[in-house]
């Protein structure tokens, strides 16, 4: 097997054919809403309601779409490759669990989720929020907020990200434009380790100089292409 750990990076575009708008979406939830306002612990201190409101809405929208076809190839990569398979995904919504996969970090939050400030306990939730909804364990009101990781916050699992990334022979890095950091630099520190790094997106991101190999073209085609390809190899050195 040519592979032992593989680490795995998704973004918006994993879920783009699911319906979910990626971030540069012309018709996407974020052009009608100023990400300072919506996606910054600022604009929450500002307009509580109305980041409850774009999160409501999404909370709504994800529930009517499902995983596609590149989800389910990176859980079928987790459950047939004989190596360690670690996914890293900067996306909130919860495509990849849907399709199966189980060792996966939420590096940016997760939208069924809502954490309460004042005892920083973390809840699911499918629904609507707003500033009047008690918080199920202390009952603090006007506590709650999505549990995402908004822009100047610190995203989550670094230390374990960066030990596998550390550790990886294989990179690959899917749908995500490689523009918000620290994802961005993953490329660079895989690569360093001496990992072989792969992009698979719809066009070349602002890292792809940083990549061996390239894939360009929708995931829900060229993701399970390369899976099929990972899983040949992997069977064919048994
Ligand atoms: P991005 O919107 O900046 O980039 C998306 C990338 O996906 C682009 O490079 C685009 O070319 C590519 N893409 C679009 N459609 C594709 C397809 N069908 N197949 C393959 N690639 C496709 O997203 P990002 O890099 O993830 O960074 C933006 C930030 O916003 C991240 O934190 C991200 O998680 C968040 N976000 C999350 C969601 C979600 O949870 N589904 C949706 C939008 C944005």
């Amino acid at each position: 097997m040519r592979y032992q750990k593989i680490v795995i990076l998704t973004g918006a575009g994993i879920s783009a054919e699911s319906g979910i708008p990626t971030f540069r979406d012309k018709d996407g939830l974020w052009s009608k809403f100023d990400l300072e306002e919506v996606a910054t612990p600022e604009g929450f201190a500002r307009n509580p309601d109305l980041v409850h409101e774009f999160y409501n809405a999404r909370r709504r929208d994800l529930l009517k779409v499902e995983p596609n076809a590149a989800h389910y190839a990176l859980a079928r990569l987790e459950r047939e490759y004989p190596g360690e398979v670690l996914l890293v995904t900067q996306n909130v919504d919860d495509l990849h669990e849907r399709a199966g996969s189980k060792r996966l970090l939420h590096m940016h939050g997760e939208l069924l989720k809502v954490r309460c400030e004042a005892c920083q306990g973390v809840f699911p939730e499918t629904g609507a929020i707003s500033t009047k909804t008690p918080c199920p364990a202390c009952g603090a009101v006007g506590k709650l907020r999505p549990h995402v990781v908004w822009f100047g916050e610190m995203p989550f699992h670094l230390e374990e990200i960066y030990r596998a990334l550390q550790e990886c022979d294989l990179f690959l890095a899917i749908g995500t434009s490689g523009t918000v950091y620290p994802a961005a630099g993953f490329v660079q520190v895989a690569r360093r380790a001496g990992a072989w790094c792969v992009e698979l997106n719809l066009e070349p991101s602002a890292v792809t100089d940083l990549f061996h190999e390239h894939h360009f073209g929708p995931a829900s085609q060229v993701v399970p292409a390369y899976v099929e390809k990972l899983l040949a190899e992997a069977r064919k050195s048994r």
